[in-house]
């Protein structure tokens, strides 16, 4: 009696951050999917897709790099400015591994590590606001 309930606190008293929980569960595209989609054909396909009710913001608000949708322009920016965003980006940065880069480091011809990439995060409409 009188005593406070203990709901969801059962590890120290840290709090979790839910919406960090349904993130991880949901399976994205593979990073060399990602860096095909990042080729400027494709990417502005992505970017100004049809509008589909059933994805989220009807796919009109799509991160390139985490091919992840937003509800709005707003929640995109954002995630732009988030860590997981930026921890992509920098994993974008190293070339796919190829099978040429296997060959290579297996002392065929001499090695020349993976080619940096240049990735930026897409442009937006800044005016929306
Ligand atoms: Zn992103």
């Amino acid at each position: 009696m009188g005593k406070s309930k203990q709901v969801g606190n059962h590890n120290g008293g840290k709090k979790k951050n839910i919406s960090k929980t349904w993130k991880t569960k949901r399976r994205t595209k593979d990073l060399d999917q990602i860096h095909a989609d990042m080729r400027p054909d494709q990417a502005a396909k992505m970017l100004k897709q049809s509008v589909d009710f059933d994805v989220t913001g009807c796919a009109q608000h799509y991160c390139l790099h985490c091919a992840r949708y937003f509800v709005d322009l707003k929640t995109m920016k954002e995630h732009f400015k988030t860590k997981v965003h930026k921890k992509r980006i920098k994993q974008l940065r190293e070339e796919p591994y190829t099978q040429e880069e296997a060959d290579r480091a297996a002392g065929m011809g001499s090695y020349i590590p993976p080619k940096k990439v240049e990735v930026h995060t897409q442009q937006v409409e800044e005016d929306m606001d």
